[in-house]
């Protein structure tokens, strides 16, 4: 990466020291670190023009409800949306996903069923088996196998005029798997079902144009793209979110209310009740002009730069037994040490000021298939660098060393 240190400099936290040395945030794939210029837009919402928006033309509102809406055009742009009431501003990925599956229920019943896969990440299973709960309509598996990715031949064989419905995450969180999404919706359309893209792990690596790969619905969140917690998107086809019903009522969701009829709101504005998330959402539109100003190319292939580097300096270390070794992926590595519970190797590692994550990922799934109680996540962003994973496989050998 070009002027990486350049790049460091716009996140205050990289500077921090745990337990007296400097931070080592290996965690990206929980939640990615904010940059300054993102930090700095949501100050300047509250310093600035902090005020309701849609609601009266005084001259803060007005601002706050011009930098919102340019955040949907951001976004639009960013994904390459082709309508701008398509982007529906949600609390994130798990609200975007629960949106569509509890609107789903009047067009579900019994003989239908819906696919997700195992290796999905809680909140694209639970939304899914409520749903199925409530309609008696059954929920398939696609399987992985043991380079954790999805079996796509098991998939094939899945598909059948009763699916109405197919749920699928880009990237995988816990492995790092990039799926054949494309393939996939292409096998979905022709069986006639609808696909839903989460884009949660996906989003933050490489862009991707919504309008081209033709996804019906497709939903992401501001935190792991340098944003801010709290606030995330839901893309839909038009014609697919107009049939859904509204996830909540309230405010600034309705064209007119009586005590006889209530008139909803024409899109996005349906899915939006109540006050958003004002700043989040402002926020949100910063943090993908900032790193589309440091430009996803660059992003994809420096980190898989940092992804051959940590890979190959990890097998290294004897008794490391990696999860997940598919032809493609982003820089994800989840892995254990010998017999060593994950949670220990998390803390001793933390003693030495690095953040992994440690546990099942969300995915608890993936790890009964491999048979683990969970791994230990290395999961790298752009702003890491290749003296950052020096520290960490010396701290690892340390806690091999401490841990016998
Ligand atoms: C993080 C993540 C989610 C959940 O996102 P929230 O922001 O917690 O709603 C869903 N799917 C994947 C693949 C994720 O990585």
């Amino acid at each position: 990466m070009k002027n990486i240190y350049k790049i460091r400099e716009d996140f205050p936290i990289l500077n921090k020291k745990i337990n007296g040395t400097d931070l080592v945030y290996f965690d990206n794939a929980a939640t990615s670190q904010t940059p300054k210029q993102v930090i700095q837009k949501i100050v300047d919402y509250y310093e600035q023009y902090n005020s309701n928006i849609h609601r009266g033309l005084h001259s803060l509102s007005t601002d706050a409800t011009n930098q919102y809406e340019l955040s949907r055009k951001i976004i639009q742009k960013h994904f390459g949306i082709k309508n701008n009431h398509e982007v529906i501003f949600t609390s994130g990925t798990t609200h975007g996903i629960n949106i569509v599956s509890s609107g789903l229920e009047s067009q579900i019943n019994s003989s239908d069923e819906l696919i997700v896969s195992e290796m999905e990440h809680h909140s694209n299973i639970v939304p899914w088996q409520i749903l199925c709960e409530k309609t008696d309509a059954k929920l398939k598996v696609i399987p992985i196998n043991k380079e954790g990715s999805l079996d796509i031949d098991t998939f094939k064989t899945m598909l059948n005029k009763n699916v109405k419905f197919v749920s699928i995450n880009h990237v995988s969180n816990s492995l790092g798997t990039i799926n054949p999404i494309e393939e996939i919706i292409e096998l979905a359309h022709k069986n006639n079902s609808k696909v839903l893209l989460d884009g949660a792990q996906g989003a933050a690596h490489f862009k991707i144009n919504l309008s081209e790969i033709n996804v019906d619905y497709y939903v992401a969140s501001a935190h792991k793209l340098c944003g801010p917690t709290g606030v995330g998107f839901l893309y839909g086809k038009s014609e697919l979110l107009e049939a859904l019903p509204p996830y909540q009522g309230g405010g600034e969701m309705i064209s007119s209310v009586t005590f006889k009829k209530t008139e909803y709101a024409d899109l996005p504005y349906k899915f939006e009740a109540g006050t958003p998330n004002i700043s989040g959402v402002i926020g949100f539109g910063a943090a993908i002009d900032y790193m589309n100003d440091i430009g996803f190319d660059n992003i994809e292939s420096y980190e898989q730069e940092l992804l051959k580097y940590a890979t190959d300096r990890l097998k290294e270390i004897s008794g490391i037994k990696i999860y997940g070794n598919p032809g493609n992926k982003i820089s994800v590595i989840s892995f254990n040490l010998s017999n060593h519970h994950p949670s220990d190797i998390g803390s001793i590692l933390d003693q030495f000021g690095i953040a992994v994550r440690t546990g099942q990922h969300c995915t608890q799934p993936v790890m009964d298939y491999y048979n683990i109680p969970g791994t230990v996540r290395v999961s790298l962003s752009f702003y890491n660098t290749k003296s950052e994973i020096d520290l960490f496989i010396d701290a690892l050998e340390k806690a091999s060393n401490m841990l016998g």
